[in-house]
């Protein structure tokens, strides 16, 4: 069965299973419109689906996703601001109340970043987009603790969602949000190998495994 074949039966599944198990949720969302919660900025990469790793249904995440999860500063330059224009809805059209963005392990983006190429990519767009995280390259680049490759990609991944947290809060809508308590800002870190996730908690100035959750099991 080609790709495409695949899809298409997939879509039946869910069309007989989940839609006929959800009719009355599925309906009520289509009728009264959505309003998630949360946004998550998450990567493209085909192994990272923000809604599968957080077990989400449809309706809960608004999901925001580009290359390198990266969240660029708020400017006016430039007409075609895909990430900006979404981060806009969920925040002043959705009032959603966090905003997460995922980094992952074994990012392609990153490790385009500091390999200086994107593999088999003329490379006309995705050098320009990961210029975003110049800096944590050149930190991760700086860093003598660091061996080989993979430790400076990891450490740029880290560092990239620091980034990115720190432009969400250079939209004004944003800032104001948070400094009144009604928005959260998160950086989540997930690697698809392990499943292992990591939330960045400012208390303890790194990335740390989540505390469970009450009544979670
Ligand atoms: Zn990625």
């Amino acid at each position: 069965m080609n790709a495409i074949d695949q899809l298409v039966a997939g879509y039946r599944r869910f069309r007989r299973g989940y839609y006929e198990e959800n009719r009355q949720q599925l309906m009520e969302l289509a009728h009264l419109g959505q309003s998630p919660k949360v946004a998550i900025v998450a990567c493209c990469d085909s192994r990272v689906d923000p809604a599968v790793i957080t077990d989400s249904t449809p309706g809960s995440l608004f999901v925001i996703r580009n290359v390198a999860n990266l969240v660029p500063p708020c400017e006016g330059e430039g007409d075609w601001h895909s990430t900006s224009a979404a981060l806009e809805f969920a925040v002043c059209g959705l009032e959603v109340e966090h905003i997460i963005v995922l980094g992952h392990a074994r990012c392609g983006g990153i490790r385009a970043l500091l390999e200086g190429q994107a593999e088999g990519c003329e490379d006309r767009f995705i050098a320009g987009w990961m210029s975003l995280a110049e800096s944590a390259r050149q930190r991760a680049l700086d860093r003598t603790d660091l061996n080989t490759l993979d430790e400076r990609i990891y450490a740029c991944e880290l560092d990239a969602i620091r980034i990115s947290l720190s432009n969400l809060e250079t939209f004004p809508w944003i800032q104001k949000r948070v400094a009144e308590n009604r928005l959260q800002l998160h950086g989540w870190y997930y690697d698809m190998a392990s499943a292992d996730l990591l939330c960045l908690d400012a208390e303890a100035k790194g990335f740390v495994p989540p505390p469970d959750p009450a009544g979670s099991t």
